[in-house]
């Protein structure tokens, strides 16, 4: 076992440094400040870089809207990190944030405060240019309306392969797009669609030409917009079958967004979002028992932002009387959270 301790652990050393720097502190007669503790939390924060190797990376995001004189906090101070490769739901009631969210991270709107980046691209500091390339060629779409997604006068193929056109000068040249088209049109289960135009297609298959067209220039991530919005359920599982398999088959990181929490049963891991901010997640995986039976559990989680703030679910504060304040207590693997009886 002589190979884990190898690696150096840098953690071990900051950790190190900073108990020094303490000493130090402490040695010269004053006491670590508050602003001392802080300022020092917050280099390291840089140092580690909140995110540095996430895909998706939204920190503390802000969007005001202001028409006619009123405002609306549509986000209000977002974190949400996505690793490369990751299926994931974000929920949320109607009005919460999510198409605003949405429409930041695929180019379309610019956060009015915070930071955003989708694969090493700086979402606030696009020139023009840059927002284009990054619309065709790092990220997808699939919108709720399919008029949206689908150019009526083009079939399945031809839909498909408009981004790649557009793109221009890709590797291969038109039979390659050709044939890129083809692969992906069988990936979705739509080699039978080829030729039909969107209208002679059911909206399962709709949306389903939808997502190959997102995919058209290889993106890093697709993001969804309540893609099943107009679909009943069982077509709208079909829908849902295919993003998995386009995360499976592919590896593309994938997005949904919608209002509808059964979604959760069908990706790996729900965030949801209350008020323009993230609030809680729930992570399903599979458990196999000692009889060898698979079972898929879920557990939810309450998020903790950036300041460590933590939003505790009314359902427990309100039958225990807890309004201001709280008692926490460390113990040696978890935090006590007392109501104040005094
Ligand atoms: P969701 O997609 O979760 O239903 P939205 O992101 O569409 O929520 O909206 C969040 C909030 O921002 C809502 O209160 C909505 O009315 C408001 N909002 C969204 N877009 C605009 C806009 N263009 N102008 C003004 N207010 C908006
Ligand atoms: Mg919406």
């Amino acid at each position: 076992m002589a190979h884990t301790t190898e690696p150096a652990d840098t953690t071990d050393t900051a950790d190190t440094a900073d108990a020094t720097e303490t000493a130090e502190t402490a040695a010269r007669g004053g006491t670590v400040s508050l602003a001392d503790l802080e300022a020092r939390a917050a280099a390291r924060g840089a140092a580690s870089g909140y995110g540095h190797d996430a895909l998706i990376v939204c920190d503390r995001l802000v969007r005001v809207y202001s028409t006619d004189g009123i405002e609306v906090q549509a986000l209000q101070g977002l974190d949400l990190l996505v690793e490369r490769g990751e299926l994931m739901a974000l929920v949320g009631a109607s009005g919460s944030g999510k198409s605003t969210l949405l429409n930041i991270l695929t180019g379309l709107d610019v956060p009015t405060a915070g930071s955003a980046s989708v694969a090493g691209c700086d979402l606030l500091n696009m020139d023009a240019a840059t927002r284009l390339r990054y619309r065709r060629e790092i990220v997808g779409f699939v919108w709720q309306q399919t008029a949206r997604n689908l150019l009526p006068f083009l079939t399945a193929h031809q839909n498909v392969m408009l981004p790649m056109q557009l793109r221009g000068g890709g590797p291969g040249g038109r039979r390659a797009r050709k044939s890129r088209a083809d692969e992906l049109l069988d990936i979705l289960d739509l080699a039978h669609c080829r030729d039909l135009r969107p209208a002679q297609l059911s909206g399962g298959e709709q949306q389903r030409t939808a997502i190959a067209v997102a995919l058209a220039n290889g993106p890093d991530v697709v993001f969804a917009d309540e893609p099943t919005g107009e679909l009943d359920s069982s077509t709208a599982e079909q829908v849902f079958a295919a993003f998995r398999r386009v995360n499976d088959e592919l590896g593309t990181t994938v997005v949904i967004v919608t209002h509808d929490a059964t979604v959760a049963e069908e990706v790996r891991r729900t965030v949801a979002i209350r008020d323009g901010r993230t609030a809680s997640e729930v992570l399903r995986r599979t458990e196999v028992d000692e009889h060898g039976r698979e079972s898929v559990v879920a557990q939810e989680y309450a998020t903790i932002d950036r300041a460590g703030r933590l939003q505790l679910p009314r359902d427990f504060t309100e039958p225990l009387g807890i309004k201001e304040r709280v008692l926490l207590e460390l113990e040696e693997d978890h935090i006590q959270i007392h109501p104040d009886r005094a």
